[in-house]
C-alpha cells in the first residue's frame, strides 16, 4: 500500500503502488477534471514527474503531491510541438533516473492519443509501464451534450473516426460510414467539417441527417451546435467555434433537444 497521506482523497482500498522507474500512462478524461478515474488519482498522488498534454485541465496536475515536478509536452495545432520521439526519449531518461513517471493524456490514451506508440518505445527499451484508461471525448462530450451514442430506435453501432485533413484531403472509407443505424463521431474534425458533411451526403446520407458539433465538451465553456448535414457547417462557422471540438452525426442527435442537461442557461 502507498503510505496513507498519498491515498488521502481516495476511498479505502488496496491501491496499486507506483514503483520507481515505472511509467504510468494515464487518461485524464476530456475536460471536466472530475472525470479522472480513481486509479488516475492514485497515480497522481504518487508520481515524481507528470508530463501532461495540452488538453488536460490544469487543476488535475494541482492534485499531485507538492513536490511532484510538472512538465508540459503539449501539442497545440499551429504551434511548434515536441516530436513524439522527443517525448518518448524524455520518458526513458526520467525512468533511468528511477523516477515514477506519469504520462497524463487527454481523454483515453488508446483512442487517438498515440499512447500505444509511446509505450511501444518503452517496451522496446524494457521499461515497465501500466496504462490507466480515461473517459474518451466521445463518451464525455456525448453525455454532457445529451446525445446517447447508441439507442434502440436509432443506432446499434458507433464509430470513432479521425476527421483531420491530410493536405486538404480526407481519406476515409465513406461507403462504410454511411451505413444505416450507426452513429459517427469525428475527432479532430473542425477544419474538415465541410468535407465531412459534403462527403457523407455524396455517399448517400440524407442532407437532413441530424449532426452536432460540441466545442470544449464537459467544461464550463461547452457549447453545443445542432443542425443537419446541410446546415451544421454554416451554424458552426457563424458561431466561430474553436478546437477542441467533436462532431456527432446520426439520428441520435435528434434526442439532444430533450436530453440536454449540462450548462443549460435558464
Ligand atoms: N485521446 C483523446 C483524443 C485525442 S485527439 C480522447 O480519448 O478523447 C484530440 C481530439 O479529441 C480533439 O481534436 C477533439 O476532436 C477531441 N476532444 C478532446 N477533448 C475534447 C473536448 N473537451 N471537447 C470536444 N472535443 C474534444
Amino acid at each position: 500500500m502507498p503510505s496513507s497521506h498519498l491515498t488521502d482523497n481516495l476511498p479505502d482500498g488496496n491501491w496499486p503502488v507506483f514503483e520507481p522507474g515505472w511509467v504510468w500512462l494515464v487518461g485524464a478524461g476530456p475536460g471536466d477534471p472530475g472525470l479522472l478515474t480513481l486509479h488516475g488519482l492514485n497515480a497522481l498522488r504518487q508520481a515524481d514527474v507528470i508530463i501532461y498534454d495540452a488538453l488536460v485541465d490544469k487543476s488535475i496536475s494541482s492534485w499531485a503531491s507538492a513536490n511532484t515536478e510538472i512538465e508540459y509536452a503539449g501539442k497545440r495545432g499551429g504551434k511548434p510541438s515536441p516530436l513524439q520521439r522527443d517525448i518518448s526519449l524524455r520518458l526513458i531518461e526520467l525512468t533511468r533516473q528511477n523516477k515514477r513517471v506519469l504520462r497524463l493524456k487527454g481523454g483515453d490514451p488508446f483512442i487517438f492519443g498515440r499512447g500505444g506508440e509511446e509505450i511501444e518505445t518503452l517496451a522496446a527499451e524494457g521499461i515497465p509501464f501500466q496504462v490507466v484508461p480515461g473517459i474518451t471525448a466521445a463518451s464525455g462530450c456525448a453525455s454532457y451534450a445529451g446525445i446517447p451514442l447508441t439507442n434502440r430506435d436509432h443506432a446499434q453501432s458507433v464509430r470513432f473516426i479521425a476527421g483531420h485533413l491530410h493536405s486538404g484531403e480526407m481519406d476515409l472509407n465513406w461507403p462504410e460510414l454511411v451505413q444505416p443505424n450507426q452513429t459517427l463521431v469525428f475527432y479532430m474534425g473542425l477544419s474538415g467539417m465541410e468535407t465531412i458533411c459534403r462527403s457523407l451526403k455524396a455517399h448517400g446520407l440524407a442532407a437532413s441527417t441530424p449532426a452536432a458539433l460540441i466545442e470544449k465538451g464537459t467544461t464550463d465553456q461547452q457549447r453545443v451546435f445542432v443542425g443537419d448535414l446541410d446546415s451544421l457547417p454554416s451554424i458552426v462557422r457563424d458561431a466561430g467555434a474553436k478546437a477542441p471540438t467533436l462532431i456527432i452525426v446520426g439520428h441520435v442527435v435528434s434526442l439532444q433537444s430533450t436530453l440536454a442537461w449540462f450548462n443549460i442557461k435558464e
